[in-house]
């Protein structure tokens, strides 16, 4: 059941709607009514192997159910606020930016509720040519597949839905190491899973969905309390990209992204496509428009098949044979994996059995030989982008326009700096690049990374990067990463300790 890519099993694989609901009163629900129903556990679904058909049928379903949830949370303004440095948005209310909040649910925000800087920087980088003229592609309902117009070579799009191309995405890690990442949240689970990678010191990184930031301002709160939890996109409607218009597309990112902006005051710099479905436009637009790198994954054990309090999704054809014992093996599999080849896994915090499994999962590594970490910290980049290196605090940002040149993630792992800009966050004509060449044993500067009992790695900074490359070394299942390194300045283990507490 190890898939490598499971681009193609979008595409023929029959699921359902995966909800679940929760009569847990929310602790900081301070209006006399009874809202515990608004926050039941509407989560869209997992990423990988969902029939598109079908998800498209639940996401309608969905975005009726969260219309009426979006209805009673505007009432919930005056709520106590929570204890943290952010601001909570709530349903209903004004963002930062000037703009309502749009309607949470499952559409891509509309045109309408786009604030104009976002509207003026897209246009500056479509006029300067640097989003492509892809068609959008368009749902078959009757096929559950995704099409181009007949006029588009569909090898050249770069499409990971089709052809399973990667191009400048990142998917694996280098060997000996393993990204954790979650989708979907926030929910009411998260709370359960930070408060373990709390205790774990462990961190991790959780591709979050706009809508959800609004109807789970308690998960959410969780995930923005521990510093570990590294926050990125996974944009406000959970629907398939490629399907949507340039606009379409910068609300879906930029909407997430300032929700996530004002809870947290950090600005991301991944995302993660639902379902997988990117092509050379959507990457683009991610890119040149709101500088987020785009993170897919190379492991997937269909946690998302499991079922609140036990069993599997039974109504889904894919998941009959999956049970909560078949993901926890893959788990295992996974980390005991003699080569150690380097790994990016994708699990869901969308329900207690995968939370549980998760959990075995961790333990699983933990006596492993796996180093464990966010994805910034696999690579040793910025967490956000509002973060000088992979060390250094957060600094305040006006806005989430981008300060600074996007990351130049090519095919094949090279990663390079981008040329110098923003003023406000520093002059990056000062960063050298360091290379990393895991496969040689190397020691990785990255902050965030975990072991088990150690830190990991040693500083490697100081080397001139020549960071070669790519397809041979994908091939051979490592990549040589360049890091950020400031000049003269060690960002090895000391340093990440110290701010990242490991
Ligand atoms: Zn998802």
């Amino acid at each position: 059941m190890v898939k490598f890519s499971t681009g193609f099993a979008l595409l023929t694989v029959v699921s359902g709607v995966a909800a679940s609901s929760s009569s847990t009163k929310q602790p900081f629900n301070a209006i006399a009514e009874d809202l515990s129903y608004l926050f039941d556990t509407q989560v869209p679904g997992p990423d990988s192997a969902r029939s598109v058909v079908q998800r498209h049928r639940a996401f309608q379903q969905r975005n009726k159910q969260a219309r009426t949830r979006n209805d009673h949370l505007a009432k919930r303004q005056s709520v106590n606020p929570l204890p943290h440095s952010g601001t909570i948005p709530a349903a209903g209310g004004t963002s930062k930016n000037g703009k309502p909040y749009p309607p949470a649910g499952a559409i891509a925000p509309k045109r309408s509720t786009l604030p104009t800087a976002w509207v003026t920087r897209y246009q500056a980088k479509k006029e300067a040519g640097l989003i492509p003229d892809i068609p959008q592609s368009k749902l078959d309902e009757k096929t559950g597949t995704l099409k181009y117009p007949s006029s588009v070579d569909v090898s050249k799009v770069c499409s990971w839905t089709l052809t399973n191309c990667n191009d400048g995405d990142i998917w694996l890690s280098p060997q000996g190491k393993t990204a954790i990442t979650f989708d979907d949240g926030p929910t009411q689970y998260s709370a359960d899973l930070i408060n373990f990678l709390t205790q774990e010191k462990q961190a991790t990184t959780h591709f979050l969905i706009g809508s959800s930031i609004l109807n789970q301002p308690d998960g959410m709160h969780a995930l923005a309390s521990h510093d570990l939890a590294q926050l990125g996109v996974h944009t406000f409607s959970h629907t398939l990209q490629t399907t949507k218009s340039d606009l379409q597309i910068v609300g879906d990112l930029g909407w997430t992204m300032q929700l996530i902006y004002e809870w947290t005051g950090k600005v991301p710099m991944y995302w993660r496509a639902p379902e997988g479905d990117l092509d050379a436009r959507v990457r683009a637009i991610a890119k040149q428009v709101f500088g987020l790198q785009s993170v897919m994954w190379n492991r997937d054990a269909d946690d998302w098949c499991l079922k609140d309090g036990g069993g599997s999704e039974n109504s889904i054809h894919k998941c009959r044979t999956v049970t909560y014992d078949d993901v926890v093996a893959e788990y295992k599999a996974w980390a005991h994996n003699s080569s150690l080849e380097g790994t990016n896994t994708l699990m869901h915090e969308t329900k207690d059995q995968t939370i549980k499994a998760f959990k075995e999962y961790y333990g699983f590594l933990k006596a492993s030989k796996y180093k464990m970490g966010a994805v910034a910290s696999i690579i040793g980049a910025p967490w956000y982008q509002n973060q000088m290196g992979p060390t250094d605090p957060v600094e305040e940002a006006n806005s989430i326009i981008p300060q600074r040149e996007a990351m130049n993630y090519t095919d094949g792992g090279l990663h390079t700096v981008g040329s110098a800009g923003g003023a406000a966050l520093g002059d990056f004509s000062q960063l050298k690049t360091t290379t990393i060449s895991p496969s040689s044993g190397s020691g990785s500067s990255a902050a965030g990374l975990n072991s088990g009992a150690a830190a990991d790695g040693t500083s490697s900074n100081g080397s001139s990067g020549s960071a070669s490359t790519s397809a041979a070394g994908r091939a051979n299942g490592w990549m040589t990463v360049q890091v950020y390194a400031l000049a003269g300045l060690s960002v090895g283990t000391a340093s990440a300790a110290l701010i990242f507490g490991l």
